[in-house]
């Protein structure tokens, strides 16, 4: 049996356990999870009995492209995509309906209960969320492909990065290397924050140049195959190269010592959170084991946000490393691990990697080097 088929039949167990009739699946993710098909304005319902996926006559071909085999219903282009969902609803005779809370507009469940009176609705936020949280073989391939293609792309903007360059010429360009590295495109849009502006946890950005500061952080990723990867890296970058050897100078000497012990704080963090990364563990107690070290240091103010998120067809999605969060780890969830430190007015620095839970313990997917000495960039 193919992947999606087995997806959709823990679905049906989720809907039998729920004592719902059917689910109408109206988020376009969770419709490519669990079909394949990576159009949009289409919907699906799946029920013990059928799945039918509801689409209209742009995407026949692509549908018998993505998804043989699977039942389709396609609409006319008259007719709004959730009125042919009602239509399909109503001709497979269910009572108790399930919908995506979290992604059905009021509108469109206000026409589902003007359409189908007598059915009882359920409304779920995370019903097809959670089956995601677990990666099955193949998405764990898609997501190790996707970081290669991203790992590519940055020994390429490593390559080619120069003083004179901005934050926003930067970015592009890791755009185009990431598509050039394979990738679909990137996985959302680059941070390039150089200096005081990488104190910003999701800085866009600006005409900022890498020689106006001692420190640029990049947080990157790529798209491949509709799945994600995420990382971040601090650069320092410094022009003394040819001197470094010639004076014995230590590399790491060249950072200036407030962020070389902010550096090692956040390093240190990150790596207790990674190793306490293993199934049974509570996300809030990865999210405690970076946090931890990080106010024990005394920069607790300045970690401003959740350790890490799971990635997959979407960059943030469940399950979420998050302070107090009680969900356990299981094999199979691929997070990132991403503590960071931002003093406002200085810098930032924050490192990222994405960590699969195996059977008996944790992978780190990723592999760029994040040992200060390989983050200082001569040019
Ligand atoms: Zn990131
Ligand atoms: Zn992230």
């Amino acid at each position: 049996m193919s992947e999606h088929p087995k997806r959709r039949e823990r679905l049906i167990q989720q809907i039998v356990s729920e004592g719902i009739d059917a689910v109408l699946v109206s988020n376009p993710v969770n419709v490519t999870y669990l079909t394949g098909f990576t159009g949009d304005s289409s919907h699906l319902v799946v029920s013990a009995a059928k799945t039918v996926l509801i689409s209209d006559g742009r995407f026949t071909e692509q549908l018998a492209e993505e998804c043989p085999g699977l039942e389709c219903h396609i609409r006319p282009p008259s007719q709004p995509v959730i009125e042919a969902s009602a239509q399909v609803l109503g001709s497979l005779g269910v009572a108790k309906v399930g919908v995506e809370s979290g992604h059905l507009t009021i509108a469109n469940f206000e026409s589902l209960k003007e359409k189908l009176r007598t059915v009882a609705w359920k409304l779920g936020g995370d019903r097809v969320e959670r089956l995601r949280q677990t990666k099955d073989d193949g998405e764990v391939a898609a997501i190790r492909r996707a970081i290669r293609v991203a790992q590519t792309a940055f020994t390429m903007f490593r390559a080619m990065l120069r003083p004179a360059d901005t934050e926003k010429e930067l970015a592009d360009s890791l755009e185009m290397y990431t598509r050039r590295a394979g990738g679909d495109e990137g996985a959302f849009p680059s941070i390039v924050a150089v200096g005081a502006r990488a104190a910003l946890p999701h800085a866009p950005p600006t005409p900022r140049r890498v020689s106006e500061a001692s420190l640029t952080l990049i947080d990157w990723g790529a798209s491949a195959g509709g799945y994600k990867s995420d990382l971040t890296r601090v650069l320092f970058p410094h022009n003394n190269a040819g001197i470094l050897g010639a004076n014995g100078v230590v590399p790491s000497k060249l950072v200036e010592p407030k962020l070389r012990e902010v550096y090692a704080v956040v390093l240190r963090a990150q790596l207790k959170a990674i190793a306490a990364i293993r199934p049974g563990v509570k996300t809030g107690a990865v999210d405690a084991a970076a946090r931890g070290v990080i106010e024990e240091a005394g920069y607790g103010d300045y970690f401003t946000h959740s350790t890490g998120h799971g990635i997959g067809l979407q960059i943030h999605e469940a399950p979420f490393l998050r302070a107090g969060f009680e969900q356990l780890l299981e094999p199979g969830m691929v997070v990132t691990v991403e503590p960071g430190i931002y003093l406002p007015g200085v810098a930032g620095i924050r490192i990222e990697d994405d960590v699969l839970v195996t059977p008996n313990g944790s992978e780190v997917l990723t592999s760029v080097p994040k040992d200060l000495e390989t983050c200082i960039h001569e040019f």
